[in-house]
């Protein structure tokens, strides 16, 4: 290849790379994703749930189990088939301890979209992995990285799940301050809030990785936003004390 080419090749693909990692960390493109899925609860009350992507993690999941033990606090993790089968035992104490867990998919990898077999595949893959530890089957889907056509919405809803977003993103993995992400929910919150946050992973993984934040922000958080008279539901019973799905 013509070295000019390359060059410029190079250049436009950082260009993109750069322009990509702007969009995810200042937008979140979940909110363009929201038609026909459950991403925030119509209710009355002071409702919300707190959700966790990417674990379990063997290292802060069981850290995160402990805050939401000590506020008597009840959440749903989506889960990675793939680290359901590497920490079964911490999958078990999350629903030992009356939590869900949702379907996060086997393994992570899309890049955007998945190709049909595959997207049914990863689904499975993961509910299987939930199954063997835990024995529960997993009825709610979040897709990885967030992107989703409405084709797959449609090949996901047929498979028996319903696909969860969220409406309140913590940011928690671009944030180092838990501080800050305190002050942003507080804040931002409103009754039937879906709030995301992460047990695993880190900028460039989605296992291990760093989630000192997501563990620090919480003690704080739950006890102000309980404070505020808010109760804390899994997706399931948000999804039942939903009056009508926004989106749908
Ligand atoms: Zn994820």
């Amino acid at each position: 290849m013509n070295k000019k080419i390359f060059l410029f090749s190079l250049a436009a693909i950082v260009y993109v790379a750069f322009l990509f990692a702007i969009v995810t960390v200042f937008f979140d493109q979940a909110i363009l994703l929201r038609k026909h899925t459950f991403y925030r609860a119509n209710v009355h009350g002071k409702v919300i749930a707190l959700t966790f992507d990417d674990g379990p993690s063997n290292e802060w999941t069981p850290q995160i189990l402990d805050a939401l033990k000590e506020a008597k606090v009840k959440a749903t993790f989506f889960a990675l088939g793939e680290h359901v089968a590497r920490y079964p035992e911490i999958a078990r104490r999350v629903i030992r301890e009356g939590h869900e867990i949702g379907n996060h998919s086997y393994n992570h990898h899309a890049l955007i979209f998945y190709k049909t077999g595959e997207l049914k595949k990863e689904i499975k893959d993961c509910e299987k992995a939930v199954q063997d530890a835990t024995g529960i089957t997993t009825r709610y889907f979040r897709p990885p990285k967030a992107w989703l056509n409405e084709t797959e919405k449609k090949i996901i809803n047929s498979m028996g799940y319903v696909v969860v977003l969220w409406s309140l993103n913590s940011k928690d993995w671009v944030t180092f301050d838990d501080r800050y992400i305190v002050r942003f929910i507080v804040k931002n919150v409103r009754p039937g809030d879906i709030i995301l946050f992460h047990d695993s992973g880190g900028v460039f993984g989605v296992d291990g990785g760093d989630r000192n934040e997501t563990v620090k922000t919480l003690p704080d958080l739950i006890n102000k936003l309980q404070g505020m008279g808010y109760k804390f539901l899994t997706i399931s019973e948000l999804l039942q004390s939903n009056e009508t799905h926004e989106g749908k």
